[in-house]
């Protein structure tokens, strides 16, 4: 196969080793004789797995044992209507920081429930900053945050302390840095970024938040049913969750969370010193609140982009098409993508700097 270096926001570049255990996997799981996929969810052998994977989560994130970690299904979007229908009382209100498209997505479900305060907002500058100067309301039912803006590159580099249960969407940036789980209500993730493939999504949850809603909730919709039957209410996606448990293997291996946050700061950075000192480039997120997964970048001469993805093209690297409302370029710098392809891209973003001085 050839290498390929994978810039892409999500689904993502996983780790080889993981995706080669899941092959084996695939072929035939814990000496059984049938695939992974074959077997009943309800074995004691996938039992044994899918408590390993949560044991796992809670190690890597510190989760404190007051909260649930689940593996559902229907991606972080079925999340944004799971949140307010568990939280959200009919009368109450919901507090939302606007921080992108998916934050966006999010204020919009949660409005079918009830009452929404955005308390914050960036899009007066296309979403290219995270707002502040916002105090969160003490008799709202919960704040919502999201913790990395996939599209516009931008990142919460701290959580503030929050007087009510605080929520946040962590899509984009679970598992690249440690975070105090214990700040938090309920923390959500799909896996397709730095966890594992889509079709299953993670959801931290402190246990005191079932049925605080007061609401009657569908069974699938809601967490309390999902943590009694241990993410097995109904038959749960063993692929995603075997290839993720394989993929927090490997991330253990490397340091953990803490280790990779280093290797995940050291990367962004020198590719943010690349945009900043090639005159031929800028960034598009304001400096102090640069994501350090998604790094989003133009040319300033716009009518060279088509030239320089054909430069990227043959250096073979894939995925750094800007996201439309954007535009230029973005290249994402998840967990698994080497340091080398980092280096790749900031070659070819010399040279094109070169040819064109
Ligand atoms: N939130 C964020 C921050 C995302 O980046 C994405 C998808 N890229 C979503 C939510 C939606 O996730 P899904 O496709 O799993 O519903």
């Amino acid at each position: 196969m050839k290498e390929v270096h994978n810039f892409s926001a999500g689904p993502a570049i996983l780790p080889q080793q993981a995706i080669d255990a899941s092959i084996e996997a695939l072929r035939e799981f814990k000496n059984m004789g049938l695939s992974l996929v074959e077997i009943s969810h309800r074995s004691a052998q996938w039992e044994e797995t899918m408590q390993a994977a949560v044991n796992l989560v809670r190690e890597l994130l510190k989760v404190p044992d007051d909260y649930s970690i689940l593996f559902l299904q229907g991606g972080a979007s079925t999340q944004f209507c799971m949140v307010p229908y568990n939280l959200l009382s009919e009368n109450g209100t919901a507090a939302y920081v606007k921080t992108g498209t998916w934050a966006k997505k999010a204020i919009k479900e949660a409005q079918l429930f009830g009452n929404v305060q955005v308390l914050g907002s960036s899009e007066d500058k296309n979403f290219s900053y995270i707002p502040k100067d916002f105090s969160i309301p003490g008799d709202a039912d919960y704040f919502h945050c999201t913790s990395n803006n996939t599209i516009f590159g931008t990142q919460m580099k701290e959580f503030p302390d929050s007087p009510i249960p605080m929520v946040c969407d962590m899509s984009s940036d679970i598992f690249s840095r440690p975070v105090d789980v214990s700040k938090f209500g309920i923390i959500y993730a799909g896996a397709q970024k730095n966890m594992g493939p889509a079709g299953t999504t993670l959801v931290i949850i402190k246990n005191e938040l079932f049925g605080k809603s007061g609401r009657k909730i569908p069974s699938m919709l809601d967490y309390k049913i999902h943590a009694e039957n241990d993410s097995m209410f109904n038959t749960c996606p063993v692929f995603p969750i075997y290839l993720s448990f394989e993929t927090l293997k490997w991330l253990k291996g490397e340091g953990g969370v803490e280790g990779i946050a280093e290797r995940n700061k050291r990367k962004a950075e020198k590719l943010y010193k690349e945009i900043d000192d090639n005159p031929m480039f800028v960034g598009t997120a304001a400096k102090e609140d640069r994501s350090y997964m998604n790094i989003c970048f133009l040319l300033k001469d716009d009518s060279l982009n088509n030239e320089f993805m054909k430069a990227a093209k043959e250096a073979n690297i894939s995925g750094i098409k800007g996201h439309r409302s954007v535009g230029g370029f973005r290249a994402s710098t998840y967990n698994a993508l080497p340091e080398k392809s980092v280096d790749v891209l900031i070659g070819i973003m010399k040279e094109f700097a070169n040819k064109h001085a």
